[in-house]
């Protein structure tokens, strides 16, 4: 103390109370100063919490909205096939064409969850029974006015010259055109992604496996949420980017949205950093690199090796089974988990026969097959089949004799006397009409 009343006192030339009066001053200036950065501060923090509150309930409001809708439409119904016109069709990409639908009534559409999708019954010709097919609806569900799919034509590889081009995907791509009318089955399926919910998600698309996540990223977009979101999109190059200007303006326009694509073999004169993020395939490698961990929600799409590495990586990561969705557009190759059978169950199941009438063959049930459509395509017999989700009704087919179960319960009723062999296995020996 007596050297800080000297320091003054040396300081001012002697006069003590002209230091007191000097620190006096510096202090109350250090302390006002003190108080109004605070204050600023807290009006800041204040402003961001406004803002993220304003967000959230601006997020509400439009789920609300989109409820409304739904319970109207609901109200409204519509069961069976309705008329659609197809009153635009873009080329996207090559051998992908994105076609904009029209209720042919004029009346209101039912709002869908982002993830589900359309099931159309196409009248092939040449064909007895329409052609069922499933595509995903790939715009948001905040567009009030139309539905969107968007559909690549599936190629016969060049080295299987005896095979053809998929039925319903060269129908689309070769003969639909603006202005024809589709019969259209209500949007349904359930992988999809709940809007009243904030958790951050990571979207992982390979080719045309896109739609859905492009159907879920722009449903954050349009909603007005904060929601963080990682999109996961991996094509060869600029000639599979579906939807590339789209996706672009989504990155640019909403910084939750952090898009990162793979090509896995660029094309001369294709930008890394513009076209493209990363050479190479998404891989479960670049998913640790860039996410922060592994803390989120999985949802992914694409064929069928893709998924597999994509699920398997996940699981040993560490990413909990419940957290990781998955749609696939064919055959699943990754096994959708469903309740086991309990020992004795097993047991008895691997003792049924199946019987298939005409085809004339009985074989022994395979449990491991997990249903009767993947059963009957192991053992060459061919089912028609679509959503392989119990919804689009493609592959039921006539009980002759015996029962099954449902393993996961079918979303439409099959008729009385058939079963939906995508979602079904035998509950005793069965014996059923192909
Ligand atoms: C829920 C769901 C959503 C979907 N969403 C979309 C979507 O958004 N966009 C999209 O493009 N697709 C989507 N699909 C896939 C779509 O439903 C069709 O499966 C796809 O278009 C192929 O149908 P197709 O009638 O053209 O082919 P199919 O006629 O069923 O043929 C399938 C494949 O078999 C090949 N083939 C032909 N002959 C033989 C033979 N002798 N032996 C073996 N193979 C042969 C064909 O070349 C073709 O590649 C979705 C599927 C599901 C289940």
């Amino acid at each position: 103390m007596q050297s800080l009343i000297e320091y003054l006192r040396s300081a001012t030339g002697g006069s003590l109370s002209l230091g007191v009066g000097v620190t006096l001053t510096v202090v109350l200036g250090l302390w006002a100063l003190l108080e109004s950065l605070r204050a600023v501060g807290r009006l800041y923090g204040d402003r961001q919490q406004q803002q993220a509150s304003r967000q959230k309930l601006r997020a509400e409001v439009q789920e609300v909205k989109l409820r409304c809708r739904e319970l109207e439409q609901s109200q409204a119904g519509w069961n069976g096939s309705r008329k659609f016109t197809v009153f635009k069709k873009v080329a996207e990409c090559e051998d992908v064409n994105a076609f904009y639908l029209k209720p042919h009534d004029g009346r209101p559409l039912p709002a869908f969850k982002p993830g589900q999708y359309l099931t159309f019954q196409l009248d092939l010709p040449g064909r007895d029974k329409p052609l069922i097919r499933c595509y995903s609806l790939s715009d948001s569900p905040h567009q009030k006015d139309y539905y969107r799919v968007t559909i690549k034509k599936e190629k016969a590889p060049p080295d299987k010259p005896e095979w053809t081009h998929g039925a319903g995907s060269s129908y689309f791509t070769d003969v639909v055109k603006e202005g024809d009318i589709l019969n259209v089955k209500a949007p349904t399926g359930h992988f999809f992604l709940d809007m009243t919910r904030m958790n951050p998600i990571v979207l992982i698309a390979g080719g045309v496996g896109i739609t859905p996540m492009l159907c879920m990223a722009n449903a954050i977009a349009a909603s007005g949420s904060k929601r963080e979101a990682w999109f996961f999109f991996g094509v060869r190059n600029q000639r599979e980017h579906i939807h590339k200007a789209e996706l672009e303006t989504l990155a640019a326009e909403h910084e939750n949205i952090h898009l990162h694509v793979c090509y896995s073999r660029p094309s001369p004169g294709e930008v890394k950093g513009k076209d493209y993020q990363h050479e190479g395939r998404v891989s479960i490698e670049l998913l640790k690199e860039l996410l922060p961990s592994n803390n989120f929600e999985y949802y992914l799409c694409g064929n069928g090796a893709f998924m597999k590495s994509i699920t398997d990586g996940l699981e040993a990561w560490g990413v909990p089974e419940k957290d990781v969705h998955f749609e696939a557009f064919g055959p699943a190759t990754v096994k959708k988990k469903t309740v086991a059978p309990t020992a004795s169950e097993t047991v008895h199941l691997a003792k049924l026969e199946v019987t298939f009438s005409r085809t004339g063959k009985t074989v022994r049930w395979e449990p491991s097959a997990g249903n009767l459509l993947d059963f009957a395509r192991s053992q060459n017999v061919k089912i028609d089949s679509g959503c392989c989700a119990g919804s689009c009704g493609s592959c039921s087919v006539a009980i002759k004799s015996g029962a099954v179960d449902y393993i996961t319960p079918p979303t439409s009723t099959p008729e009385a006397g058939t079963c939906l062999t995508c979602v079904c296995r035998p509950k005793g020996n069965l014996v059923i009409d192909a």
